[in-house]
């Protein structure tokens, strides 16, 4: 069921994009610095003011060069930066009919720089985070309370994702509702999220724990907000193999493997 994969590197390449938020994100300061270093070289009566301009938008700029060890000393500041930078030109791009396309170049930038901060040392200390409404709505497994109760019949992402976490040592929680994600993962206090969720809630979780480097991942939604989503468990897997500390399981771990159904 996993892949062979080696590194951060062997995540998707879909993942690997970003550009318009990047181009975004470290074009319009370094613009406006170009702008106010040639005004101060072509007005010397206020060439002070447009070289703290200019001063100003470098600095801007900055973070967005930050990678690696550099974004893993203080992730905290830089992701919210970023996070500011998405969500006060989120209406722009919602004008524009290119709401979706930010979000989802935003996500895929933050996942980039997650990549390349755990490129050399993996996480220790993960927490999944996934939506309850991946479970079949008519389900009546009660997973929330207790994830092994899902029969694992195969009309949801819940079995195969319990499979995997039983093999695996994960540790995740379904929730439904953020605030409660969020709760959870102050709680445990993890190294690295991995979080599962629409391109709303997951610049939203971006904005609200940007504390802890989250990789995101998008969840496809067939029939609409919230109701029998979806989402690439296959996705997981790599994210988790690449980014996180293998938790070697027991030789006598299995997964549970019930008959039944939905
Ligand atoms: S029993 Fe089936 S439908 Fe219910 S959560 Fe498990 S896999 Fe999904």
């Amino acid at each position: 069921m996993t892949a062979a994969l080696t590194g951060p590197e062997a995540l998707p390449l879909a993942e690997a994009t970003g550009k318009l938020f990047l181009a975004v994100r470290r074009g319009l300061p370094l613009t406006l610095a170009c702008g106010a270093f040639l005004a101060a070289a072509l007005h010397p009566e206020g060439r002070g003011w447009w070289l703290l301009l200019g001063t100003a938008a470098l600095a801007l700029t900055w973070p967005s060069l930050l990678r690696g060890p550099a974004y893993g000393r203080q992730p905290s500041a830089i992701s919210r930066q970023d996070a500011l930078w998405a969500n006060a030109l989120r209406p722009v791009a919602r004008s524009l009919g290119l709401e979706d396309a930010w979000i989802d170049s935003f996500c895929a930038y933050n996942n980039r720089r997650v990549r390349a901060t755990f490129q050399r040392r993996r996480a220790k200390k993960a927490l999944i985070l996934l939506p309850h409404c991946i479970q079949l709505a008519k389900c009546k497994a009660p997973i929330l309370e207790d994830l092994q109760t899902c029969y694992d019949c195969g009309l949801c992402p819940v079995g195969d994702y319990l499979e995997a976490s039983l093999l695996n040592r994960w540790e995740g929680r379904i929730t439904n509702r953020s605030h409660k994600a969020y709760r959870e993962a102050r709680d445990y206090r993890p190294d690295l999220i991995v979080a599962v969720a629409c391109g709303d809630r997951l610049l939203k979780g971006i904005t609200r724990l940007p504390e802890v480097p989250s990789y995101v991942i998008h969840l496809a939604l067939p029939h609409g907000m919230c109701v029998d989503t979806d989402f690439p468990v296959p996705h997981l897997l790599e994210a988790m193999e690449a980014l996180v500390e293998p938790r070697r399981p027991p030789s006598d771990v299995q997964p549970l493997r019930r008959g039944g159904a939905a």
